[in-house]
């Protein structure tokens, strides 16, 4: 496959033109057509110029699964600015860190989260709060969902509400640009190792490369409804659950933040036909006592990325629904999914692991599994997954030094250990990279460390993670305490949620005299999750 010419919003054009009155999204008894999406958006999007947001501007977009997250990146895209993902759990000092590195022009968030926003923003370059409520765009309030107090209309946001400014700009459009295939579509961001967070940044053409492959992969065709079980503050929710419903003539289902039960409801109630979430979502839905097959009548395919998945659990889905959960791979740096099962095809298991495989190469992806010095391996042998095509970021916004060492000469590092086999199935058979995977969310250990080191009594600290049956992973913690300080787990770890969103909150802190090291005074990991196996990861 050739990089992919054109821009997202010639191509939602072009979907809006061949069928104007589908229906482009819903929101529980809500609904849009794409005609109406699209003059809803020309609307945001005058009302975003009117505020002074020009093309190649970042805005933060801090929003569950609303419509509004889409809106919101049409209308950016049309003006050719930059929506920057944000998960509304991060905390003062995590939004800060992402608005000043992108430099942010503005952030649009629920109304009951301006305030918060507001102050952590103070001092960067974020000139307007823009507000919005979840209940917008839907009336039956589910409140599962919505809870109490969350239907505020009005609010403190310096750019005030998102559906009225629609209204006053009503009838506008935005200034006419030409897009190109190297704008930014998205700017996501990751951690790592060391350094701050890096903001990948997806572009135009990378965007389309993924839609337009995976659609072809997972056979989406007119008609189809895609129900949005990834959260679209990651890059999987924005470019395989949202974007690919937007260039294609099928309905987006939108449902807030996830709740099994309601996405069985949407299921039913909307006639969805595919959906792709992280194992742990699809292990909540097994969970529930009363679902059963009639809930995935209209399915026509279920895909599961981010994390591994047990092959257990794919077995005991299908004996109850009927249905095959497609494994599928992707990062924040390759636009999401690049490597997938075939649809109706199950993924091979490698013996000596017991891995199952994350599937074959995606068109136009090029996949070398290579060693520490970058020569390419043979089939069988293990290396460093290395993916180079027209899906991976040109690099990290404003961090040239973080993208030579990533992704030099444009072929990614990925950081996954991994064996081809000799038919072309790839296996993740090891993690090179120092990350937690938590159902499906990252948490690199160092972050968490660095504010384990804020804490008055915390001499030294490690963070490792640990099997969970649930997550995947979970995090924990070991700390040793300086002398002549006191403190209790509970308190350590009250004190991490006060200053990182949930899932990267240890469930267990461990106090210890001394940290493992080795001779050269490097910490061993390896022995703390060891340690962790024998014990269990303690009290929660
Ligand atoms: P992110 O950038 O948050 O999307 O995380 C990307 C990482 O998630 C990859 O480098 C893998 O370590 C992991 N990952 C993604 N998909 C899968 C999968 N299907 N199975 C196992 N790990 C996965």
């Amino acid at each position: 496959m050739q990089a992919q010419n054109g821009s997202l919003v010639s191509a939602w054009r072009a979907r809006v033109e061949r069928d104007p009155d589908a229906r482009a999204l819903v929101y529980f008894d809500g609904a849009l057509t794409a005609r109406q999406l699209d003059e809803e958006s020309d609307a945001l999007a005058a009302a975003f110029e009117s505020l002074g947001t020009r093309r190649g501007d970042r805005v933060g977009v801090r929003l569950q699964n609303l419509p509004q997250s889409v809106l919101a990146f049409l209308a950016l895209w049309k003006i050719g600015a930059t929506p920057v993902v944000l998960n509304p759990m991060y905390r003062r000092d995590e939004l800060l860190k992402l608005v000043d590195d992108s430099g942010a022009v503005g952030v649009v968030c629920a109304h009951d989260d301006v305030a918060a926003v507001a102050a952590a923003v103070e001092g960067t370059g974020v000139r307007w709060v823009m507000g919005t409520s979840p209940t917008d765009y839907q009336t039956r309030n589910d409140p599962r969902v919505f809870p109490d107090g969350e239907a505020v209309s009005s609010s403190s946001a310096s750019a005030g509400d998102l559906r009225e400014l629609i209204e006053r700009f009503r009838g506008s459009r935005p200034r006419e640009i030409e897009l190109t295939s190297e704008d930014i579509a998205l700017l996501t961001y990751t951690s790592g190792t060391t350094g701050p967070p890096k903001g990948a940044m997806s572009t135009h053409g990378n965007v389309l490369a993924v839609t337009s492959s995976y659609a072809t992969w997972v056979d989406l065709q007119a008609g189809d409804a895609v129900f949005a079980m990834a959260p679209l503050f990651h890059i999987t929710g924005a470019v395989i659950n949202a974007t690919i419903a937007l260039l294609h003539d099928v309905t987006l289902v939108l449902a807030n933040r996830f709740h099994p039960e309601v996405a069985l409801d949407a299921f039913v109630e909307h006639g969805v036909t595919f959906t792709i979430g992280s194992i742990t979502a699809f292990n909540a839905i097994y969970q529930l006592p009363h679902a059963n097959r009639h809930h995935f009548a209209t399915m026509k395919a279920l895909y599961s990325g981010g994390a591994p998945i047990a092959p257990a659990a794919l077995e005991r889905f299908e004996d109850r629904f009927g249905l095959y959960i497609h494994n599928v791979y992707g990062m924040t740096e390759t636009s999401s999914a690049v490597i997938a099962v075939p649809l109706g095809a199950r993924a091979p298991i490698h013996k000596p692991s017991g891995t199952l495989s994350i599937g074959v190469p995606l068109p136009g992806l090029t996949v070398g599994v290579v060693d520490t010095d970058g020569r390419a391996l043979a089939p069988g042998e293990q290396g460093e997954l290395e993916l180079s095509g027209p899906q991976v970021v040109p690099g990290y916004w404003n961090k040239p030094d973080a993208t030579a060492a990533t992704m030099p000469g444009g072929r990614l590092r990925t950081g996954d250990g991994a064996i081809r086999d000799a038919d072309g199935w790839i296996f993740l058979v090891d993690r090179i990279k120092d990350q937690i995977n938590t159902s499906g969310y990252k948490v690199w250990p160092r972050e968490i460390e660095d504010v384990l080191y804020e804490h008055p009594a915390v001499h030294e600290s490690a963070v490792v993670g640990v099997p969970d049956d649930y997550r995947g992973e979970t995090v924990v913690a070991y700390v040793s305490l300086k002398a002549g300080t006191s403190t209790t787990a509970d308190e350590i770890i009250e004190f991490t949620r006060e200053r990182l969103a949930a899932y990267k909150c240890p469930r267990a802190v461990h106090i210890v005299n001394d940290l493992p090291k080795t001779e050269t005074g490097k910490l061993r990991r390896s022995a703390l999750r060891e340690e962790t196996a024998e014990i269990g990861d303690g009290p929660r």
